[in-house]
Order: C-alpha cells, then structure tokens, then sequence
C-alpha cells in the first residue's frame, strides 16, 4: 500500500530563498493555469487538459516578459503544479456528473500567498541520501525521525504556517500482518463521552478546542486589533497558528494511541457510519464535533486495519442501534437522550445507554456472542424507509438536547 511518511527538514537561509522563489512560481502557474481554465469556460470552450495547459503556462509563459522568472526554478515542480490541477479538476468533473461517490468536490481555488505552501517533485527532480537532494535548490538538511521503508516516488515540501518545513514521501509498503486473533469490538461514538466500547469501557476524548476556545479567541481579538502589515501583527499571527497547531497535535495523539490500542487488540472492528457532515450543518454543535475528529478517527482506523490485516465493519446509520435490548432483541422505541440507564420491559436487563448501543453495532456486525444467539430471530421486521425518517429526526433531536 501506498503510504506517507514525513520529516522535518532544516533548509538554509539560501536554500529557503530558492524554496520562497519555488513556492512562489508554482504557485503562479497553479493559478495561471486556473484562470485560462476559468476563461475557457467562460468563452464556452472546453477543458484544456494538462498537457494544453503545460504548453500555455508554463513552456509559452516563460518566453514572454512577464512570466520570464519561471525559468530561474526548476520545471519538475511547475508540471507537478499543472497535473495537480488536472486532478483536481477531473475529481471535480466526475463529481458534478455523478460518476464519483461520496461527498461533493469543489471546483479547484487560487492558492494564497499567505497560506501553507506547498510544491511536489517526481522521481526526477530529486535523491535521497544523508540529505536531501531538491534540483535547483541544494542538498537540504533532514531530521530522519525513522527509516524509509522503500524508494520514494514523490515527495512534497511543505511550509506551515509557523515557518516550519517538512517533506512528505509517498512510499510503497508491504502491510505487516498482526497474529489473527478472534476478539471483535463495537464502539458506539458519542459527544459526552468520545468512544464506549462494547467490553463496557469508556474513553474521554481531550476536547482541545475547548480547553483553549478562551486563549484563542482572546490571540485572535489581538491579532485583529494589529495594524496590517507591522511587525507587531506578524508576531499576533504567529502565536495564532502556534495555538492552532498545538490544538491539533493534542487531538491527533489521542487519535492515534486509541486507534492504534484497539486494532492491535481486536479482529474485528465495528463502527457507525455517522453522518458527520450533517451534524455539523448544526452550528450549534459543529465546535464540539469537529474538535472530537470523529471522521479522522474512522479514516485511522481504515487505514491501520488495512495495514496490519484487521477488519473495519462500519454499520448503517439507520440500525436502531440505541433503541434496541442487547440481551433479548426487544424494540422499546426511541428514548430521550437524557435517559442514559434503562431498564428492558422484556428481560428486565439493566442497561447503560452507550454500552447497550456499542454491544448492538458488535452485533450488527456479524459476530453475535452467545448471550444474544437467538436475536436475529426476536429481532422483528421493520420497514426501512418509515426507520430512516425517524432516525433521522431522533439524530437531530439527539443533537439539539446536547447543545442546550
Ligand atoms: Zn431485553
């Protein structure tokens, strides 16, 4: 599988001259080759395609005055530039018409000057070895935080916000299989409490945000009160993104460590599929669920199964999984959020909300334990569509009593 590995890089201040100028010019011909797109458009045209595109912004563009300094970088960076934008004007394309699944792609936007930079070499312009080798720019001290597991076939440089650079490889790896074993997990996300797993544990997320939500807006407040362009604001911006990145690596970690503890210790994983992007329509809650990264944690644990050989179940958002008993299968109908215990009207079970939910995503998930054998069959029939139209709204109400 194709994987990303990254190091921080130390340039020196000629090389981050040549990198500033690096930047700058791929950043030109993105934007160049955007706008022809754009008035192509406009005039009624048809999309170019990259090697149209390569020939108008970068090859012609350089024999006219204006544009002449292209010539001063290296050319590996600036095709990377326009293929780029052919990818991500074709993911557009296939968006619009349907053909691409999941979440709309945007139309490609100009890049900003002031945002994090970036520019990508192939096989060509580029040498790894005690440095790295970038054509045009120089031999570039690296920090090898671990080894390459393989022969890079790209690599990115990128420059944050805080004036930090890092490469990032793109590297094949062969998964390294774990010892099979046969546990299976469900793991029922929630806003108070991050993950309640099906074995009854509960893990508290972080919440970063929240913590440093008072800090950050009082950086912002000081940050808009500097006048632009002066030295004072540069330094208010700089203790921003600092704050931000901080905010970030804290989630991140927490991310990491839990997804990393429950593929190596289970088989089988069983998850929500959360409609995460709806919830956060609800302004009143999007904070509080993008500050738990619950999507980011899917995508690690996708990743990571794929990696070491586990398996992702992810399961229907409209299975009731709050609404029904986990021992005998009995359907008691939606309970308000603020129930958190209830007790089955069936078996006469106590249940603790979460667990109950999480042990009925591990069911759904195909591996039903003893205790619930005989579920599938007191399970009764429901119709789908009168289902989802409920959940749907019981998600929204669910939503609505966490915000007050
Ligand atoms: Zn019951």
């Amino acid at each position: 599988m194709k994987l990303r590995y990254r190091y921080r890089i130390y340039p020196t201040p000629v090389q981050a001259n040549r990198l500033a100028q690096m930047f700058g010019c791929s950043r030109v011909v993105w934007n160049d080759a955007l706008a022809f797109c754009q008035k192509q458009y406009a005039q009624g045209g048809k999309y170019p395609g990259s090697s149209a595109l390569m020939q108008h912004c970068i090859t012609k563009a350089k024999q006219t005055e204006e544009r002449s300094w292209l010539s001063s970088v290296s050319v590996v960076p600036l095709q990377q530039s326009v293929r780029d934008l052919d990818v991500a004007f074709r993911n557009f394309f296939s968006s619009v018409s349907g053909k691409r699944k999941g979440p709309k792609v945007r139309m490609p936007r100009f890049k900003k000057r002031h945002s994090t930079q970036t520019a990508r070499f192939t096989q060509r312009g580029f040498s790894v070895g005690s440095k790295l080798y970038l054509a045009k720019i120089g031999s570039i001290q690296v920090k090898w935080s671990r080894a390459l597991p393989s022969e890079p076939s790209s690599v990115t440089v990128i420059k944050d916000a805080l004036g930090r650079y890092f490469v990032s490889f793109v590297v094949e790896k062969e998964p390294e299989l774990l010892p099979w074993n046969d546990t299976s997990i469900g793991i029922d996300l929630g806003i108070t409490t991050f993950a309640t797993l099906s074995t009854g544990q509960k893990v508290e997320a972080p919440k970063p945000l929240k913590r440093y939500l008072r800090k950050l807006a009082c950086l912002q407040k000081s940050l808009s009160r500097c006048e632009k362009g002066s030295n004072r604001r540069q330094r208010a911006k700089l203790k921003v993104a600092r704050l931000h990145n901080r905010i970030k690596d804290i989630r991140t970690d927490f991310l990491h460590k839990l997804s990393t503890q429950l593929i190596i210790e289970n088989q089988e994983i069983n998850l929500e599929d959360l409609n995460v992007s709806g919830m956060l329509k609800n302004r009143r809650l999007s904070k509080a669920i993008s500050d738990l990264g619950w999507r980011q944690f899917r995508t690690m644990l996708e990743a990571k199964a794929t990696m070491y050989g586990r398996d992702v179940n992810i399961i229907s958002r409209w299975e009731p999984t709050s609404q029904i008993c986990s021992c005998c299968g009995h359907r008691e109908g939606r309970k308000r959020l603020g129930i958190r215990e209830w007790q089955c009207l069936n078996c006469g079970v106590f249940h603790d909300r979460d667990i109950n939910a999480a042990l009925n995503i591990k069911a759904a998930g195909g591996h039903s334990e003893a205790i619930n054998g005989c579920r599938r069959e007191c399970k009764p029939e429901v119709n789908s569509a009168v289902l989802s139209e409920a959940s749907t709204r019981l998600v929204d109400k669910q939503l609505e009593l966490f915000a007050s």
